[in-house]
């Protein structure tokens, strides 16, 4: 129902946590994170509150880059397993979604007969579409993108790849996400509200639109691969 997401200097983790304590006025069943540092990617994830996520969160985790999620389930019930963040069978990529994928089911038939799901989400299908792509020979934003291409649904996406630890990928489709602009670091979120502590400089995405995410620079383009050039804009209201 929500995402948050940031790449910067700053620690992710309260970042991440306090985005999402913004956001859970929209309702939720499930919270999770995952950070992502030179030790590799860390995820927790629970049913329930964020006040039960904190609690699971390793307070000795530092991270510049992650992302995070509070769900409301629409495919699988609501539980620790099917809480976002999802994770690819070699564990290289790790997903946010929000939204819902209506040709799941075909797209694990058409793709994925070689891989054990560890969820019964929708989403999870999508971040095995990436590696299955990636492990094609494909760069991550042109896995992204491809897989993007076979979906049929709405989608609001943050993603993170282990084997590049200066990116943050983000897509969306009919579900709401905006970039956020700071000065040495991005944010990513599905409600202004979620880090308006954070900056109040945004950059709207289109319907069908990727972002390549540095932590001073973003590059946002369609889902062939070309880039488009949009503004930030200030957003002036109390939260
Ligand atoms: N369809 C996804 C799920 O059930 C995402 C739900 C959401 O938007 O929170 O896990």
């Amino acid at each position: 129902c929500g995402i948050v997401g940031y790449i910067g200097n700053e620690d992710a983790r309260d970042i991440l946590l306090k985005g999402l304590t913004n956001l859970e006025y929209r309702g939720y069943d499930s919270a999770g994170i995952a950070l992502l540092n030179a030790d590799g990617i860390h995820v927790f994830k629970e049913k329930g509150r964020i006040a039960v996520l904190k609690k699971t969160v390793d307070p000795a985790v530092h991270a510049t880059l992650g992302i995070g999620h509070t769900r409301w389930a629409t495919h699988g019930e609501p539980n620790q397993r099917n809480a976002h963040p999802h994770q690819s069978a070699s564990g290289r990529f790790t997903l946010v979604h929000n939204g819902v994928i209506e040709n799941y089911n075909q797209l694990k038939a058409d793709y994925l007969a070689d891989v054990i799901l560890k969820s019964e989400t929708d989403t999870e299908v999508v971040v095995q579409l990436i590696e299955t792509f990636a492990n094609e020979g494909l760069s991550t934003e042109a896995a992204l993108r491809k897989t993007l291409q076979l979906l049929d649904g709405s989608y609001a996406i943050a993603l993170l790849d282990t084997e590049d630890k200066d990116t943050l990928y983000v897509a969306k489709n009919k579900s709401p996400l905006l970039i956020g602009i700071g000065n040495g670091f991005n944010v990513v979120a599905s409600d202004a509200t979620a880090m308006i502590q954070q900056t109040k400089r945004y950059v709207e995405l289109m319907d069908e639109e990727v972002v390549v995410l540095k932590k001073d620079s973003y590059t946002i383009m369609d889902l062939d691969g070309s880039t488009k050039i949009r503004q930030p804009y200030t957003v002036s209201f109390d939260a």
